[in-house]
């Protein structure tokens, strides 16, 4: 049986993922580089329900939260903060020098689309940025009825999505949808190493970012397309990751992307189930629960140090609770490569541990 960490990133990478990095170096502007490059793109669309370009960065997820605040806009930013994910981005968009608005509701609460609708009601702005699935509370954001009030109240104004915790393992149609920034970073639902972020720019996007001023130049989406459409980057790739993105993307598109979805679905709900009969309450309300990971408040008799030593032995590992919420909560990740006979094993351990 393989180990198993039941933590919200970074996640069990697959040993043959692994070994796909080791392919040995060769210079990146050449046709056998930029082939590779092209395909790991191409192929990553899908997660996104997309037709528009990813750009594969070499940053984690934070860099793509700061990349489309600098590309996106020029100063109005309506920042929707439910936990410490999101506040992250809120804190960037401010240290990037946007007058940013802070849409902030109590820890373990969505945000909803008539908050939104108010919010833009009140105050026009270029740019709405959210968290999907806000990691540190297991909260999901009802971002396909948030995209539909921004078109409604304010068609203007763009609206980019942090999917760090969550795309690949649940269904967010950036198209159909109407989201015009879209981002992952690696080392979470999409197991690999940490160090890549795939991010989708819809063509209004781009549009807008050729008019804003001081993108700055590592996280121009404008150079990165013109790069991108001779398969390559600005600046040196992290070529390694994307030979295991190449490789692990082949995997998951040998599973199906649907199918992968259904997976991670399925497992959120044995988790909420569980843990509803054994009486400790989940976070998140329903409705608004994540598909990635189940963040329960921490029960007064359980001593999640004590339950790691107890199931190390077995090659698990469960997370604590994050930022506020540490030592508070746990966090029952299942997500990437995780199973739902893992999830099992996991439970029944908590189960005798936890009588
Ligand atoms: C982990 C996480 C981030 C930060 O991503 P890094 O890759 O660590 O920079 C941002 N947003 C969400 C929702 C996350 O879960």
């Amino acid at each position: 049986m393989p180990n198993r960490m039941f933590v919200p990133g970074p996640v069990d990478v697959d040993d043959e993922v692994l070994q796909a990095q080791t392919r040995p170096m060769m210079p990146h502007r050449n046709k056998e580089f930029e082939e590779i490059f092209r395909r790991a793109a191409d192929k990553s669309r899908a997660l996104f329900f997309t037709e528009a370009r990813v750009l594969i960065m070499t940053n984690s997820g934070s860099g793509a939260q700061e990349a489309s605040v600098r590309n996106l806009a020029n100063s109005t930013v309506l920042s929707c903060v439910n936990g410490a994910f999101s506040d992250r981005w809120y804190k960037v968009s401010v240290a990037n020098g946007k007058q940013t608005t802070k849409l902030e509701v109590p820890l373990g609460d969505a945000i909803t689309p008539e908050m939104v609708e108010d919010a833009l009601k009140k105050q026009k702005v270029e740019l709405v940025v959210i968290a999907h699935n806000e990691t540190s509370t297991g909260v999901r954001n009802p971002v396909k009825e948030i995209a539909q009030v921004i078109q409604r109240v304010s068609p203007d104004t763009l609206f980019a999505v942090d999917a760090v915790s969550s795309l690949g393992g649940d269904k967010i149609e950036m198209d159909a949808w109407g989201i015009d920034v879209l981002f992952t970073s690696s080392q979470k639902t999409l197991a690999l190493p940490p160090g890549l972020a795939l991010c989708a720019v819809n063509d209004r996007a781009l549009k807008k970012a050729e008019s804003v001023q001081n993108r700055g130049w590592y996280f121009d989406f404008v150079l990165l397309e013109k790069h991108r459409l001779k398969d390559s980057t600005p600046m040196t790739p992290a070529m390694s990751l994307i030979f295991a993105l190449d490789f692990q993307m082949d995997r998951i598109l040998k599973e199906g992307v649907e199918a992968r979805i259904a997976r991670h679905a399925a497992m959120a709900q044995r988790a909420q189930e569980w843990t509803i009969a054994k009486g400790w309450p989940l976070l998140a309300p329903e409705g608004y629960r994540s598909q990635t990971l189940t963040v329960v408040r921490n029960p007064e008799t359980f001593d999640l140090a004590e339950f790691n030593k107890f199931i190390a032995p077995r090659g698990m590992k469960l997370a604590n609770g994050y930022g506020d919420l540490k030592n508070k909560t746990i966090r029952i990740a299942h997500m990437g490569e995780i199973v739902m006979d893992d999830l099992n094993r996991l439970l029944s351990a908590l189960g005798e541990f936890a009588k």
